[in-house]
């Protein structure tokens, strides 16, 4: 029985105790590893249930990895690559399609490549997950919410029990990012961290929406719509280009959606450090400017403006309304200038939009912080996955993918640090 030791209540030390903290991908996959070397594992979350934010990922269909070339696919993660390619050449693709078969879920790829489970969805999948790792004998605490280190260097934990104290070595903190912060990852880690003397790069919104000064108009008629199919195209201040097709969506506040988060990082960045961004729109990639300069100028007759921009471009609804929100109004009347201008139209982005709303985060614990194994140089024991690392990727199927595989990795290296053979 737990002892109680003024108001905190001590937890008895047990032979080959882990902990691990944060019941998200990451921090599941290394309690897995962990439980499979024989080690009785404790896992914490601040939530009532597991992987809160991975069932959210579930809703729109859950997107597990991607089928490309693995080189393409490891320049996914930009920067960071060289960080996570030792982890996702053991862990990669294939093998979180092999894990999840064993767990009793086939995977199928979507056109695009993308890489989902039969089904789409995150909760049988996580459910069976769960029952595994009981079975395995890890022991979940629920509604924990891990505070720092006491003096002591005991895990502290606000407990419905009250405050509680833990000895446990090692330690996992997989404990996500900081957007969407009702889904458990909060970012209340990096203080403490930092206070520990962890290098903690500020967590930033990645796959985010951006801001535009949207007229009245415009945003009463048109949010909420998908503007598809389209180009976007930006050269930030360095000369680095991003140039997609694909689609985003008007919202009230400015523009998200896939096109949008995969240029994400770029513009935030160039936003950052050089203010406002300029996005340039391909309304109609599949015609070149000639094409549509020349059935522009077909007579127009008794047909409105909007119906001839229709059946000689295509453009209607929310794209021809994106022409009437940018361009001024004689442009309409100059075929030329029109086609280049439906090619090639100027979008301003103001500012990210906050990193609460964001998909994920840009950030975290930095690698140089850390040794080989996930383990932190300054706190011997302590090993750090998933989100919480300092990388970012598009998404995709990259997100998880590296989330499973660090976590796998920190686990692995949790047991061979206990194991003395690290
Ligand atoms: C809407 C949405 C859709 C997404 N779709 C996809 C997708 O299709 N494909 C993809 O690859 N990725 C997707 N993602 C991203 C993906 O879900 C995350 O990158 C992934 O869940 C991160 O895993 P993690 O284990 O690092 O952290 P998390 O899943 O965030 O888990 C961290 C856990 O730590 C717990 N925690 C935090 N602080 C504390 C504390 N102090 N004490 C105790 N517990 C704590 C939290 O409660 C949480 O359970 C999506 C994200 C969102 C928001």
């Amino acid at each position: 029985m737990p002892q109680l030791i003024s108001n905190l209540i001590e937890m008895p030390l047990q032979p080959r105790l882990a902990a691990v903290i944060g019941a998200g991908p990451a921090g599941l996959m290394a309690a897995e590893m962990l439980s499979q070397g024989g080690v009785r594992v404790d896992l914490y979350d601040a939530m009532p249930a597991t992987g809160r934010k991975f069932l959210v990922a579930g809703v729109g269909g859950l997107n597990l990895t991607h089928s490309e070339p693995m080189e393409k696919f490891l320049d996914r993660y930009g920067a960071a690559r060289c960080h996570l390619e030792p982890f996702l050449r053991k862990f990669g693709p294939l093998e979180l399609r092999e894990w999840a078969l064993q767990l009793g879920f086939e995977t199928f790829e979507g056109t695009s490549g993308r890489v989902f489970p039969v089904g789409m969805k995150a909760a049988p999948l996580l459910r069976a997950w769960q029952q595994r790792l009981m079975s395995n004998g890890v022991n979940f605490h629920f509604k924990n919410r891990w505070l720092g280190w006491d003096a002591e260097e005991r895990l502290l934990f606000a407990s419905p029990a009250g405050e509680i104290a833990i000895r446990a070595n090692p330690t996992v903190l997989a404990l996500g990012g900081g957007s969407r912060r009702s889904l458990g990852s909060t970012g209340t880690w990096v203080p403490i961290l930092r206070q520990r003397g962890v290098r903690v790069a500020d967590l930033k919104p990645s796959n985010c929406g951006f801001e535009v000064h949207w007229s009245d108009f415009f945003r009463e008629k048109f949010e909420g719509q998908p503007v598809r199919p389209v180009r976007l195209r930006f050269t930030n201040s360095r000369g680095i280009s991003f140039d997609q097709q694909g689609e985003f969506i008007i919202t009230r506040t400015g523009v998200e959606g896939s096109l949008i988060y995969a240029a994400s990082a770029l513009l935030r960045d160039e936003i950052e450090t050089t203010g406002p961004a300029e996005v340039h729109l391909d309304l109609a990639p599949d015609r070149s400017v000639l094409q549509l300069e020349a059935r522009l100028s077909q007579p127009r007759g008794k047909r409105s403006m909007s119906s001839h921009l229709k059946k000689t471009s295509g453009l209607e609804g929310v794209r021809a309304g994106l022409l009437r929100e940018v361009l001024p109004v004689e442009i309409f009347m100059d075929p030329t200038r029109l086609a280049a201008a439906i090619k090639d139209l100027p979008v301003r982005l103001e500012t990210p939009r906050p990193l609460e709303e964001a998909i994920s985060s840009a950030g975290g614990v930095c690698f140089d912080s850390l040794d080989l194994n996930l383990m932190l140089t300054d706190l011997p024991g302590v090993f750090c996955a998933g989100e919480m690392l300092d990388w970012e990727a598009p998404t995709g199927g990259y997100l998880l993918t590296a989330c499973f595989s660090s976590g796998r990795t920190a686990g692995v290296s949790a047991l061979d640090w206990l194991n003395g053979s690290s």
